[in-house]
């Protein structure tokens, strides 16, 4: 798989990307690659008080500027929160983002997180990935792909922990200690979900969270943050860790 200098972070919603792999994502763009990151969702069951329409409009907002810190695009694929299926539909989308997009890496959630949105998403990454090189199955726009399967890898879930609640290992951690404040700034263009959650907890338990995940990952190398991975191995992907290198530059 050659590396054609286009990454790709997909994630359920507004928000996951940059609680999950923002860090790295800013290493990379520093590195001189070019990001786009996508959302399945707009966002449209982020709030108590708002319509679906609204709030969806907003949380696009917040992620187009959070992409804009770094320099990266930003789209969504229109789907719905909590109402994402793996079906054949669905997957001729996704297969049509990465066809699209076409990157040599793949940054997702994990087969296992916290909520199906999340799981759901997993999957038809791992699938889009699979076949968006397959001339004969149609997507809804983009090229089939001639470069071979992209380089897939998962991030940490939510809490990293699994559905037991125990906390999963990471197969490698990104040192994100130098762009952690960055990393920061990315997630408080989400300010409809911080302040929700502000007002809700009484503390700013959405820029908290993120800072633990980090803090708890940057101890697993003996760095003040980071972000944790594991990289799909499966029949006919590509297997070596080019992640790590890309971002040891
Ligand atoms: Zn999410």
């Amino acid at each position: 798989m050659e590396n054609n200098g286009r990454i790709l972070a997909l994630g359920a919603h507004p928000d996951d990307v940059e609680f999950m792999c923002a860090g790295t994502l800013i290493l990379l763009k520093k590195a001189g690659y070019e990001i786009t990151i996508v959302t399945m969702a707009p966002g449209d069951c982020g709030s108590v008080e708002l319509s679906a329409e609204k709030i969806s409009v907003i949380r696009k907002a917040e992620a187009a500027k959070a992409a804009e810190v770094i320099g990266a695009r930003y789209f969504c694929l229109e789907e719905r929160d909590l109402a994402m299926d793996y079906d054949t539909r669905t997957r001729r989308r996704v297969v049509s983002a990465v066809r699209e997009v076409d990157p040599f890496v793949i940054l997702t959630h994990p087969p296992v997180d916290y909520m199906v949105d999340h799981e759901v998403t997993s999957r038809l990454v791992r699938d889009a990935c699979f076949c968006a090189g397959i001339p004969n199955f149609a997507g809804t726009g983009g090229e089939p792909r001639t470069a071979g399967i992209p380089y897939l890898f998962y991030f940490d879930p939510v809490d990293l922990i699994d559905h037991s609640g125990n906390r999963v290992a990471a197969e490698f951690v990104v040192d994100i200690t130098k762009v952690f404040e960055a990393k920061n700034e990315m997630l408080k263009c989400h300010a409809s979900q911080r302040e929700w959650l502000l007002k809700h907890h009484g503390v700013d338990e959405y820029t908290e969270s993120q800072k633990r995940w980090s803090s708890i990952r940057g101890a697993d190398i003996g760095a003040e943050y980071g972000e944790g991975f594991r990289q799909y191995r499966g029949h006919a992907y590509p297997h070596d860790n080019v992640l790590l290198e890309m971002v040891q530059q």
